[in-house]
């Protein structure tokens, strides 16, 4: 059984980039009810054992197994946009992968313009994500539940949910807004 992993701040620490209104729907009903399906889709199946990286990797194999991938892909995406959300201001890359962005992208600016780019790019459902492979940080968008893990597109790093859920109740279908406000006021690398 998997449980809800608690915020590190109260719902209304992010206003007024994300209000709590949009959390109280994102975090306790949005992520809730992918955890809740999960663990009732798991339950009784070789996939109860495993932890959430594996039951990714195994599920996505499986075709019969799609509603286990999307629902486990949505637990650990959400639960790695949660850790990527800061309440104090963004907190900036260490110094050794800043002067990775900034070998591969040649400023932090052009890393953020980039990374805008992607996300907004980003056709329908997804996520955006910056990772690290070979040494190098890239940025790459995912639709629906897919992530860097299950695509094996590398390490990631941080991430940004760009479902409509995620940014329709504060800046609606300014997806380009709710990702700058991330990338400048929230971000946690
Ligand atoms: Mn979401």
């Amino acid at each position: 059984m998997f449980e809800m992993k608690q915020l590190p701040f109260a719902l209304n620490a992010l206003e007024p980039y994300m209000s709590q209104r949009t959390l109280e729907f994102h975090y306790g009903k949005h992520y809730k009810a992918y955890l809740d399906k999960l663990n009732e889709l798991i339950s009784g199946t070789p996939y109860a054992q495993m932890n959430l990286e594996e039951i990714i990797a195994a599920s996505f194999k499986h075709n019969e197994d799609k509603a286990i991938y999307n629902n486990a892909g949505q637990v650990f995406n959400h639960e790695f946009f949660w850790r990527s959300l800061s309440a104090g201001g963004a907190v900036m890359p260490s110094k050794e992968i800043m002067s990775k962005i900034e070998q591969d992208f040649g400023s932090y600016e052009a890393f953020k313009q980039e990374f805008k780019s992607k996300a907004l790019r980003q056709f329908g459902s997804g996520w955006c994500w910056a990772v690290e492979k070979d040494g190098k940080i890239d940025i790459v968008a995912t639709s629906n539940a897919d992530n860097p893990i299950s695509l094996g597109l590398g390490k990631p790093l941080i991430c940004v949910d760009v479902w409509e859920h995620a940014y329709y109740l504060d800046y609606q279908n300014r997806r380009l807004d709710f990702v700058s406000a991330w990338l400048d006021n929230m971000v946690k690398w």
